[in-house]
């Protein structure tokens, strides 16, 4: 892993690498039990060099709390590794190319840390998700929630904690879907 981690930091292999500050490999246990996978690093994440340190990091960070779930026990990474800019030097989505460029890593860490559950935040990493275990392509809306047995893991798909920072709609599909963890959790038998 921590090879696989210099490598994603000194990778050229897409443009993306031209206007990062830090790459961002992902952090947790080698061993974890739960995988969340995001989009991409933001302007935080980017500076630190650490996935969700930022406002959807606090996020993240509220709805493991919530259900008794400590960050340190999780694996937290993207399927992008450093940061998507667009001309205003906003966040953007990744495009194909750069998510097809840069998805082997998130691939290998997958193969490498075998999880028992894998959480998906946001269309971006639920797409990528669906596409490797050879599932239909579908909507984050329609998917967010529901547990989908993906060869010796399970997929949960949720919402992306930055699109409930402005909708408290979603913030509370956020906290049933966590919910949804926690009961899945202890069916495992994963205290
Ligand atoms: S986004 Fe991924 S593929 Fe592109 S430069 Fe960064 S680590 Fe390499």
């Amino acid at each position: 892993m921590e090879r696989l981690a210099e490598a994603i930091r000194r990778c050229r292999k897409c443009p993306l690498h031209r206007a990062r500050n830090r790459a961002v490999p992902g952090e947790g246990p080698h061993d974890a039990a739960i995988f969340f996978i995001g989009e991409g690093p933001g302007r935080a994440e980017d500076r630190e060099g650490r996935p969700f340190v930022g406002r959807a990091g606090k996020v993240l960070d509220g709805l493991l709390s919530g259900i008794g779930l400590e960050r340190a026990r999780v694996f937290i990474g993207n399927v992008v590794k450093c940061r998507p800019i667009d001309a205003r030097g906003g966040d953007r989505r990744p495009t194909e190319e750069e998510v097809k460029a840069c998805s082997p890593y998130l691939d290998k860490q997958l193969e490498l840390i075998r999880p028992r559950i894998i959480c998906t935040l946001g269309d971006t990493a639920t797409r990528y998700a669906l596409k490797r275990y050879g599932l239909a392509p579908s909507r984050i809306r329609e998917l967010h929630g529901r547990a989908l047995r993906v060869g010796d893991s399970i997929l949960l798909p949720m919402f992306h904690p930055s699109a409930a920072l402005y909708r408290a709609r979603l913030m509370a599909s956020m906290r049933e879907d966590f919910g949804r963890l926690r009961a899945l959790l202890s069916d495992l038998g994963i205290a």
